[in-house]
């Protein structure tokens, strides 16, 4: 999508601080880090949001999550929080899908 954030820096037109990229994915630092480990897990390909999940983007959702477990090893983080925001009011500020990985402090729950 052309007017989106994250295809822009997917597609390296905006810069990023990458920590991996391979065909599908992209992991890069959040600007606004809310714990000291804080990073993004971004598909390439558009997806507004996890409500747009379904059979033909699954499996890609599924790469996410082992490309999540495997910078988790490398960075020596055995306890982190995966969160994805779906819409304005869960506080969903970039509509292409995404998962924050948070660590570094101790967390909270519920959420706020
Ligand atoms: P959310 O608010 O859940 O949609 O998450 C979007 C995240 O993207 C926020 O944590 C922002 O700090 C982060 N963000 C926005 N712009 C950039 C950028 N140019 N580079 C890295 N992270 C960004
Ligand atoms: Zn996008």
């Amino acid at each position: 999508m052309s007017d989106c954030l994250f295809c822009k820096i997917a597609a390296g037109e905006i810069p990023s601080r990458k920590l991996y990229e391979d065909d599908l994915c992209l992991a890069f630092y959040d600007i606004e880090p809310q714990a000291p480990v804080h990073f993004l897990v971004i598909p390439k390909q558009h997806i507004a949001s996890a409500a747009e999940v379904d059979a033909g983007n699954s499996a890609l959702v599924a790469h996410l999550f082992e490309v999540i477990a495997k910078l988790a090893k490398e960075q020596g983080i055995g306890s982190f929080r995966v969160v994805s925001n779906v819409g304005e009011q869960a506080g969903q500020s970039v509509p292409h899908l995404h998962f924050h990985v948070l660590a570094g402090r101790d967390m909270t729950w519920p959420p706020g």
